[in-house]
């Protein structure tokens, strides 16, 4: 059975984690506004998406639909048959249609990051012409990793259905359960250590001083 949670229930585990998430479409659109107006504005409007993700977010949750599931597992048995990675499958719905999907391309194409979830997420934003999924569900067949719940949080989708737990993942062999456990601060798995912050932190002025859209 699939199990769907609130993206901001969960958004505070990741809060300490700066997941520099790589998706096709990035904007480089240019705003007049002084970087303190955009940051308020950015404040209304993330409020604002909050208050949308939530009513969406309980619009659907309620009425989340097996057969999109169907998909994301038929993905990601087309994963397995093709020897690309584990079985992890992905699709992103928005309007009841299927707007991007994706299976887990790790072995594939040598890179730790081709997750399923990442893979229908650059799907979808490549389809739609955007990095903005919000108003997107996404249905997985397994609970999202840390980098893809970061994923899922930067594009801004409104509710996520997964089927197999991140305990269900670790009993196959699957690591995510561990990774949690990092960001929860239970064990560390890699070391994480401020160094020379002076200097990027004038990189942070330069850019700061400029009116570039915060994405
Ligand atoms: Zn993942």
């Amino acid at each position: 059975m699939a199990v769907s949670f609130s993206l901001r229930t969960l958004a505070g585990i990741i809060a300490a984690s700066a997941l520099a998430i790589a998706l096709a479409g990035c904007s480089s659109e240019e705003s007049s506004q002084t970087p303190a107006e955009q940051d308020n504005v950015s404040q209304t409007q993330a409020a604002e998406q909050s208050s949308a993700g939530r009513s969406a977010a309980e619009t659907t949750e309620a009425q989340p639909s097996s057969e999109f599931m169907q998909v994301a597992i038929g993905e990601a048995y087309q994963g397995i048959e093709a020897g690309d990675g584990g079985p992890f499958g992905s699709v992103i719905v928005k309007d009841g249609e299927i707007v991007g999907q994706g299976h887990n391309r790790v072995l594939a194409n040598n890179d730790p990051t081709c997750h399923g979830e990442m893979e229908a997420i650059r799907d979808a934003c490549q389809n739609l012409g955007t990095y903005d999924l919000a108003g997107c569900e996404l249905y997985t067949t397994a609970e999202p990793c840390p980098m893809c719940l970061g994923a899922v949080l930067w594009s801004n989708m409104d509710v996520v259905y997964y089927g197999c737990t991140r305990e269900d993942s670790a009993e196959i062999g699957f690591r995510d359960d561990a990774f949690y456990r990092q960001l929860n601060g239970e064990e560390e798995t890699v070391g994480l250590q401020e160094f020379d912050r002076d200097t990027c932190r004038q990189l942070f002025d330069d850019y700061a001083a400029g009116n570039a859209q915060r994405y």
